[in-house]
């Protein structure tokens, strides 16, 4: 027999947790299940600071059971199938949940095994991810004595995409105030072609990349990790003979190794890494997501709605939609009103809907201890910055304001006011 009830949300993070307690703001009569098996919700933002010894890893963990808002009833189970012509979902204990409206935004998934030799080395041996265990990384910094330092980051999607350099910055600055910075090279190894898609964010990064004397190779995609001999394997993806093209303050690393002419073998002494990832397996297997395409696999909304392109009773946001910008808890800040507009309306049976997201989405990029810029853009890829921010700094150069912003006043809002529907 299954349990019923009128709004399922599928996942208690950033974008459960704010969705499920905008809706209960809007109507406390509204019967709510949220199904999430974490026993803790983490802000992650943070673990860029936690990764270079600047915030404790404790301050960005709740338990989830605090988090869940007054009336929504929270069922500590994964979902394992979701049956939209049904309108049921499969849980993990064998239960079935059966819904009038759904709202599914299980995060994103880190896929360990998708680079050849990673699995066998993450989180130890030197290769380090702020995605996976950001303590190891400060581990990591502190316990380096110099030599090769990579930075890199895969193909596929990821979560905050600038979370990969973020890292790279801190490291520097941290290295110099060791005395290793001059016995150190450090290289942003990227499969991109560019270091930011986003003006005028992207000149300043580049001049700070040059202030900070980094190696950039561009076009470089981690095909394979040699843990025991401390190597990261890389297949030129495009420009193989143009250098141009493919590096920025090239250096001559030390062991470097061209394996053909479209792999190169470069030895290291530490490695920071985003790990692939994807949509969580069970979404992908359901009929919710993307069959086909580029967005394949990904929830398939209608990007300024967020309400399911075949299944009107179906709501996706956060990191599983299929949106074409920056995956981010900010992005969800701007997605949730919309989403809860849109899901009443379709309860009210009103015929509204209103395609009232645009891609926002936003990057605070630290670049030092103490230094931060705030790109914000949306789905033209055209800076969007906050108007009521931007009359007092200016977020494209780098800020103290900023850092402070991202330090003390974000996990504030976030804990205080996101999830608590407020924000
Ligand atoms: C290192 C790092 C740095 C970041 N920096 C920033 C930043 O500076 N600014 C920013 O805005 N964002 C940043 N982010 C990204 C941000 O944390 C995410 O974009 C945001 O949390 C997405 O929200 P979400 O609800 O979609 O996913 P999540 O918050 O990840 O939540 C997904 C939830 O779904 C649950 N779930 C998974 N599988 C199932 C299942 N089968 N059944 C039920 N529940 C399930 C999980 O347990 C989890 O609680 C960063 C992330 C990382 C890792």
């Amino acid at each position: 027999m299954a349990i019923h009830h009128q709004i399922a949300i599928i996942g208690a993070g950033t974008a459960g947790i704010t969705v499920a307690a905008q809706l209960r703001r809007k109507d406390s009569a509204l019967d709510i299940v949220i199904i999430d098996p974490a026993d803790k919700h983490y802000y992650q933002p943070a673990w860029t600071l936690v990764g270079a010894g600047t915030y404790k890893m404790e301050a960005t963990e709740r338990d989830m059971a605090d988090l869940i808002p007054d009336g929504v009833k929270w069922m500590q189970d994964a979902v394992t199938e979701i049956l939209p012509d049904t309108n049921t979902l499969k849980l993990q204990s064998g239960e079935d949940v059966t819904y009038d409206y759904l709202v599914a935004c299980p995060g994103i998934q880190i896929d360990r095994d998708g680079i050849e030799g990673l699995a066998e080395v993450l989180d130890k041996n030197e290769v380090c991810s702020n995605y996976t265990d950001p303590e190891y990384t400060w581990e990591v910094l502190q316990n380096f004595k110099g030599g090769t330092a990579i930075f890199t980051q895969p193909a596929t999607a990821i979560k905050c995409g600038g979370a990969p350099q973020k890292i790279m910055y801190l490291a520097d600055e941290y290295f110099r105030r060791q005395g290793l910075r001059d016995k150190t090279h450090i290289s942003f190894i990227t499969p991109g072609s560019v270091i930011f898609g986003v003006e005028p964010f992207k000149s300043t990064l580049m001049e700070i990349v040059d202030r900070k004397d980094l190696e950039l190779r561009f076009f470089h995609k981690l095909i394979r990790v040699d843990g025991p001999n401390k190597r990261a394997v890389f297949e030129i993806t495009n420009h193989v003979d143009d250098p141009e093209k493919l590096y920025h303050n090239r250096k001559d690393l030390p062991g470097l190794e061209m394996l053909s002419d479209n792999t190169v073998s470069i030895p290291y002494d530490m490695m920071h890494l985003a790990p692939p990832q994807s949509a969580p397996d069970f979404v992908k297997r359901s009929k919710i997501a993307h069959q086909d395409g580029p967005s394949k696999g990904w929830i398939d909304v209608n990007p300024y709605s967020l309400q399911h392109n075949q299944y009107p009773n179906v709501f996706a946001l956060g990191d599983a939609a299929a949106l074409p910008t920056a995956k981010t808890g900010a992005a969800v800040r701007k997605q949730a009103p919309v989403l809860v507009e849109n899901l009443l309306h379709v309860m009210h049976k009103d015929g509204q809907i209103e395609e009232g997201y645009h891609g926002y989405s936003s990057c605070p990029l630290v670049t030092g201890y103490g230094k931060m810029l705030l790109a914000e853009f949306n789905y033209d890829g055209e800076r969007d910055s906050d108007p009521a921010i931007s009359r007092f700094v200016d977020t494209s150069k780098e800020q103290w304001s900023m850092w402070i912003l991202k330090k003390y006043g974000l996990p504030f809002m976030y804990w205080n006011l996101m999830l608590k529907g407020r924000a």
